[in-house]
């Protein structure tokens, strides 16, 4: 890869390639931007097969920060890191910490958090060596669990598609089928069953099944396919990317998709048309699922208060409708306005 002419082409400001001896770190840092503020993104730490899948990662998820961030209105740039190596096997404290050294030494152009392969013991592990870390416990005077938080913009972002489709926002009596019960999923299932909403679920995990029947008296779905083809008012994949593609559109048969997983679209122009022409409304991922940034946001600007960053979540509500409108205006799919927007911020940023 000629990895400068990428990052040109890809608009990424720095990568640091970190490795250490002793501890066996091989790790990739990329900035992509900070026009908005200190570039901010998780850890991911996954056995690559090699470097290069490593790097092509690493710069593509950055770039996918910034554009969350600034579609997100906050004062955040996008970055992200990758740690090579089997998470179940290599990790020690010494590499989390020496990790956190070159963190460190960015100064705080890079504020790192949780990933897929990370956990909280390693974030505390890297807080050790530097204080660029977001999104620990609350008792460390952190912001703790992101996932509520994103959750609940999921749940602002599906009342305010809601109120595009079907004229009034409210979820009462409006079934809802949810691809994966997992931290933000379930969390999201709470809140609509609470507005009364009827819920699908499915997730691989049989226990998450049954607790989800017993609270929320959900439809449990057997078959892992048969998710795609519920009968249902609005679709919220909650568990992998690339879900929204060729085999699956075809069956769906709601008219909203609104939910937390990243990259839902397996290819972004193509399958973003191919919703358009089924008449399905897909509130683009990156900026309904912005809560748990938002969360972390708050802490960064200091004096963090649980309330307030609920209150800020909330504006899922408003950027959905800001989406929306902009998608018919310019005749647009969703996704290609939620970049807009993205882009639109950061050009105003630049200039001014
Ligand atoms: P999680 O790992 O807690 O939950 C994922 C769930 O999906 C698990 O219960 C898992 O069993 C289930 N699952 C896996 N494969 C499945 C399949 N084929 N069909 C149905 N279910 C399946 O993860 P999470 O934190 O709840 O995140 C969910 C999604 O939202 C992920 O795509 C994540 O990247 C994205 N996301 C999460 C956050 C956050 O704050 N946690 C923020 C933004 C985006």
């Amino acid at each position: 890869m000629k990895i400068i002419k990428e990052m040109k082409e890809r608009g990424h400001e720095s990568i640091i390639f970190c490795q250490d001896r002793e501890s066996g770190l091989k790790a990739i840092i990329a900035v992509h931007n900070t026009v908005l503020g200190p570039a901010l993104g998780g850890t991911r730490m996954w056995n690559y097969e090699n470097e290069t899948l490593a790097l092509e990662d690493v710069l593509r998820l950055s770039k996918g920060m910034t554009y969350k961030s600034a579609a997100a209105g906050i004062g955040l740039g996008g970055g992200k890191a990758v740690i090579i190596g089997d998470p179940h096997k290599a990790k020690s404290e010494s590499l989390f910490r020496v990790f956190g050294k070159f963190i460190n030494m960015l100064n705080g152009k890079y504020i790192t958090a949780e990933d897929v392969g990370t956990s909280v013991a390693d974030m505390l592990n890297i807080r050790k060596e530097t204080k660029f870390v977001a999104g620990l416990p609350e008792s460390c005077g952190s912001s703790g669990d992101p996932s509520p938080f994103t959750a609940y913009g999921v749940y602002c972002g599906i009342k305010a598609g809601a109120k595009e489709v079907y004229g009034k926002d409210s979820l009462k009596g409006k079934t809802v089928a949810i691809q994966g019960l997992g931290n933000v999923g379930y969390s999201l299932a709470k809140h609509l069953h609470a507005e009364g909403a009827k819920l699908i679920v499915y997730d691989i995990r049989k226990d998450r099944l049954k607790k989800a029947g017993k609270e929320f008296k959900a439809k449990i779905i057997r078959e892992e396919n048969e998710i795609f083809n519920a009968e249902c008012d609005i679709f919220s994949p909650c568990a992998l990317g690339g879900i929204l593609n060729d085999k699956t559109i075809p069956g769906l048969k709601c008219r909203l998709i609104a939910g937390a997983a990243n990259n839902q679209l397996l290819f972004e122009e193509r399958h973003g048309e191919m919703l358009d022409k089924k008449k399905i409304i897909y509130i683009t991922d990156f900026v309904i699922n912005a809560g748990g940034i938002i969360n972390i946001f708050a802490e960064i600007e200091g004096k963090y208060n649980a309330r307030k960053a609920k209150a800020d979540v909330s504006k899922i509500y408003q950027n959905v409708e800001r989406m929306l409108a902009l998608a018919k205006k310019k005749n647009i799919t969703t996704y290609s306005s939620a970049v807009l927007m993205a882009e639109e911020r950061l050009n105003r940023r630049k200039k001014s």
